[in-house]
């Protein structure tokens, strides 16, 4: 099925179910009382934005240059950095130093990036055993599901899904409640912490001039991944680099605060290579920087600040299309507005151009986002595209050229007044759908009733 014709059939199913749309609501807005409350730790929230957002648009302008000198630091303190092109070539890298290592068992922390690559599936069929740690991550894997969304992967569920789903893998209570949960997931998982050869984490920054790693999370357990195995790897977006260390505290606290309403996330760990007089952390440290389509971003001087984005997931949650459709319906690992624009670029914008039209182009992502990122007008700069590249219709053509002659004439709209309902019902019933109300049209257009009124 193609993907347009999927992400109609799940959105039509995800927007009309009730209980669906409530789970969402209910979480959306426990995240918005949150977040009011985190914001205030900002004696100026926006100079703070426009710092971080000053700070990314130098990265991405300049990020040859920062990428090297990363890398450099890493490569100085002992550390192996390895450049992927695309997802192949990631998982070409991970496997060759899990087949180095004979490793049998990975775990693994909450990492968007490893989803897009397709990690687990690939580690799976290669026979080794790997173990998400991450509570929202485990049981997404445990459903064999993408996450829901970026930053609560499974938000989407009920308590009584998620009993159902580790019952069945790890005994849990069926009648077990959230802390139970936790206990049973942290209990099974600490297990594989001690077997693990390798941990394998995502990033939240690759900061450029010290080449350490900046992870975040509320758990601990990618603080376990990076610690207690002998072998760690960074997976991690090109995009991912902040200049220096001096930037990680701000972009620690907009992060928590957009990303989960707290004034700062409960671990924050910065990481390298081990050093001479670290007491303890890996043995190996391995960074793989992976394009996958993020270059087909950069190119475009009007697209690439849509890399700048920190993954909060702030403009997910105040999309009233994510609302009310969730993460699944996008079919592209990053989803909301900012998948949206990610998804053209990286996937190709035959398959993935209707997420763009796929938005009322309110703002609200604009508004909220952390860095800045110009979200709405990307979508817009998006649909440009597609229709430069001759991705459209040719009946579509048509109904927008007869549309711009109707409107342009004051004589030519009175007229289309009388067969308005006939253009709708001919181009809009189907896009309308069967569940909402056709709209009522006025048998007089403003202008007339005026000229009848008024008679000029
Ligand atoms: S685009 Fe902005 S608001 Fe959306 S996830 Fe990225 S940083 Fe957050």
């Amino acid at each position: 099925m193609r993907k347009q014709d999927e992400f109609l059939e799940l959105s039509e199913k995800f927007a009309f179910d009730r209980e669906h749309r409530s789970r969402m609501h209910v979480n959306v807005h426990k995240y918005e009382a949150a977040f009011v409350s985190a914001k205030k730790q900002f004696a100026n929230l926006e100079l703070a934005r426009e710092r971080a957002a000053y700070f990314k648009w130098k990265v991405i302008e300049n990020l040859d240059k920062y990428l090297i000198e990363f890398e450099s630091n890493v490569i100085r303190k002992g550390g192996k950095v390895l450049w992927a092109d695309d997802a192949k070539g990631a998982l070409t890298e991970i496997t060759t130093i899990i087949n180095k290592h004979n490793a049998k068992l990975v775990v693994k922390g909450k990492s968007m990036i490893t989803e897009e690559i397709g990690l687990n599936a690939h580690l799976r069929a290669n026979g080794v055993e790997v173990s998400e740690t991450d509570l929202g991550e485990y049981i997404v894997d445990a459903a064999n599901e993408q996450p829901y969304h970026m930053v609560t992967p499974a938000m989407h569920k009920t308590k009584l899904e998620i009993t159902e789903l580790l019952n069945a893998k790890i005994g849990t209570s069926i009648e077990a409640d959230p802390e139970d949960i936790a206990a049973d997931v942290a209990a099974e998982v600490r297990g594989k912490f001690l077997k693990a050869t390798i941990g394998i984490t995502g990033a939240n920054f690759l900061i450029a001039d010290s080449g350490m790693v900046g992870v975040t999370e509320n758990e601990g357990n990618a603080r376990l991944c990076l610690s207690m195995p002998q072998v760690h790897i960074v997976v991690a977006g090109i995009e991912k680099v902040i200049p220096s260390i001096n930037d990680a505290e701000l972009f620690f606290s907009l992060l928590g605060t957009y990303g989960t309403g707290q004034k700062i996330t409960t671990y924050n760990s910065l990481v390298g290579p081990r050093v001479a007089d670290d007491m303890d952390g890996p043995k190996e440290f391995y960074v793989v920087l992976v394009d996958n389509g993020r270059s087909s971003i950069l190119v475009q001087h009007e697209q690439r600040q849509a890399l700048g984005c920190i993954r909060c997931g702030a403009c997910l949650n105040v999309c009233p299309v994510f609302q009310n459709i969730g993460g699944h319906a996008y079919g592209s690992t990053n989803t909301g507005p900012i998948g949206s624009v990610w998804a053209q670029h990286q996937n190709g914008v035959e398959e993935f151009k209707h997420l763009s039209f796929a938005s009322p182009i309110c703002g609200k992502c604009t508004d909220v986002c952390p860095v800045k990122i110009d979200i709405h007008n990307h979508l817009l700069r998006n649909r440009k595209d597609s229709v430069q590249q001759g991705e459209v219709k040719n009946s579509e053509k048509l109904m927008w050229y007869s549309w711009k002659k109707i409107m342009l004439s004051r004589k030519n709209m009175n007229k289309g007044v009388s067969i308005k309902g006939f253009m709708l019902k001919s181009f809009f019933k189907s896009a309308w759908g069967e569940r909402r109300q056709f709209p009522v049209l006025a048998d007089k257009s403003f202008n007339q009733l005026w000229r009848e009124r008024f008679g000029q």
